[in-house]
C-alpha cells in the first residue's frame, strides 16, 4: 500500500515525512487486492454495542463507540495508525488535536513503544490533558486559536513523522471500521447522522459503506456557531466562528472539505447545523436515559430530533453515533 495524490496521482510511501503532496493535494491510501493492516498492538477494543433505542417517538440505533478504550471513536483510527507506524519501524510522531485524537494517538502510540508529541491549543479542556498526559506523551500547548496547534505541528513534521489524524490517511482506513460493525450488527442502515469537524468519521464511514457496496444517506451535523461544511455545501457566504459548546468538531477550515461535501452529495445526504441549546437539551435527555456523553456527541441527538419532527418516515434504520464519553470534558 502506498499514498497517492487525490489531485496529480503522484505516489508517496506510507513512511516518508511528507503529508501531501508537492502539488498542495492531499492524499488518498492506495492498496493492492484486500491489503489490510494488522493489528497486533490492542487496547482491547472490540466492536461496540448497537442500542436500540426510541427517542422523540422514533426508533434508533445508539453506535455507542463513547465506550472504547480511550472514550472515543478515534480509536478506531489509531489503532489501525500506530499498528502500521510501528510496522514501518517508526519511532516518534507528532500530532495536533484539541483534544479526543491527541488522547487517542497518545495511548495506541505508547502501547506500540512509538514516542508522541502532542500539539494542543491552550485552551484544551483540562479533562483532556490530563488524560494525553498520563499515556506519557509530550504535550506542547500552543497560544491562541485551533489552527496554531496545526501549524506547530506541521513545523515539527518536517523533521518527524506527522501521525495526523487528518492529513494521514492510515487514519481513515481505522474509522472506516465503524460501518463494517453496524453492518454486521444490522445491514445496512437507511440513515446516519455524523458530527462533523475534519470529517474523521464522516469519510471513514463514507469509504467503509463504499467497500460494502451500499452507501446509505449521510447526515453531517455541525455546531452553528462553526459550520464551513454546511457554507460550502449549500453554497453559501463562510461565516465567521464563533465558541460553541460542540468544540470536538469546531473546526473553521477543515482541510478535506471538498471531499466531505462530496461525500454527503454522493449519498443522497444533507447537512444540518444545530445550535448549542439544542445540543444541551439533547445532551440531557440522553443523561436521563442513562447515557453519558461529551457536548459534541450530543450533535447527532439534536439533529435527529429536528429531522423526526419534520415528520419523515421514521421506519428506517437510523443510527447515531455516540463518538466521546461525558466523563472527558
Ligand atoms: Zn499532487
Amino acid at each position: 500500500m502506498h499514498f497517492s495524490c487525490e489531485r496529480c496521482g503522484k505516489s508517496y510511501p506510507l513512511k516518508g515525512l511528507a503529508y501531501k503532496c508537492d502539488c498542495g493535494g492531499l492524499f488518498t491510501l492506495r492498496k493492492i487486492g484486500k491489503e489490510k493492516v494488522d493489528l497486533p498492538v490492542s487496547l482491547g477494543e472490540a466492536t461496540t454495542p448497537l442500542l436500540k433505542k426510541e427517542i422523540y417517538g422514533a426508533r434508533v440505533y445508539f453506535k455507542m463507540d463513547h465506550m472504547m478504550p480511550t472514550g472515543s471513536f478515534k480509536d478506531r483510527g489509531s489503532v489501525v495508525l500506530a499498528n502500521m507506524l510501528k510496522e514501518l519501524g517508526i519511532e516518534e510522531v507528532v500530532e495536533d488535536s484539541s483534544g479526543n485524537a491527541g488522547a487517542s494517538i497518545a495511548a495506541y502510540c505508547s502501547a506500540a513503544g512509538i514516542k508522541s508529541h502532542i500539539y494542543v491549543p491552550e485552551g484544551t479542556p483540562q479533562a483532556k490533558l490530563k488524560q494525553i498526559a498520563a499515556y506519557g506523551a509530550d504535550i506542547v500547548k500552543v497560544p491562541g486559536p485551533r489552527e496554531n496547534a496545526s501549524k506547530a505541528a506541521q513545523e515539527a513534521a518536517k523533521k518527524t513523522y506527522y501521525a495526523s489524524h487528518v492529513y494521514n490517511p492510515l487514519f481513515f482506513e481505522g474509522t472506516k471500521s465503524m460501518a463494517y460493525e453496524i453492518y454486521v450488527q444490522i445491514g445496512f442502515p437507511d440513515i446516519i447522522f455524523v458530527p462533523a469537524g475534519n470529517g474523521s468519521l464522516l469519510l471513514g464511514a463514507y469509504i467503509g459503506f463504499k467497500e460494502l457496496g451500499f452507501l446509505p444517506r449521510l447526515i453531517a451535523v455541525q455546531s452553528e456557531n462553526c459550520c464551513p461544511l454546511y457554507s460550502k455545501f449549500y453554497d453559501l457566504p463562510a461565516a465567521e466562528p464563533k465558541p460553541t459548546i460542540a468544540e470536538g468538531i469546531a473546526i473553521a477550515e477543515p482541510p478535506r472539505l471538498d471531499e466531505m461535501a462530496a461525500a454527503v452529495r454522493e449519498s443522497g445526504g444533507s447537512v444540518m447545523t444545530i445550535s448549542d441549546d439544542e445540543i444541551r437539551a439533547a445532551g440531557e435527555m440522553l443523561g436521563h436515559m442513562g447515557i453519558y456523553v461529551e457536548d459534541t456527541s450530543a450533535v447527532v441527538v439534536a439533529a435527529a430530533r429536528r429531522h423526526f419532527k419534520s415528520g419523515i418516515n421514521n421506519m428506517r434504520k437510523v443510527v447515531l453515533p455516540l463518538t466521546g464519553s461525558g466523563l472527558k470534558q
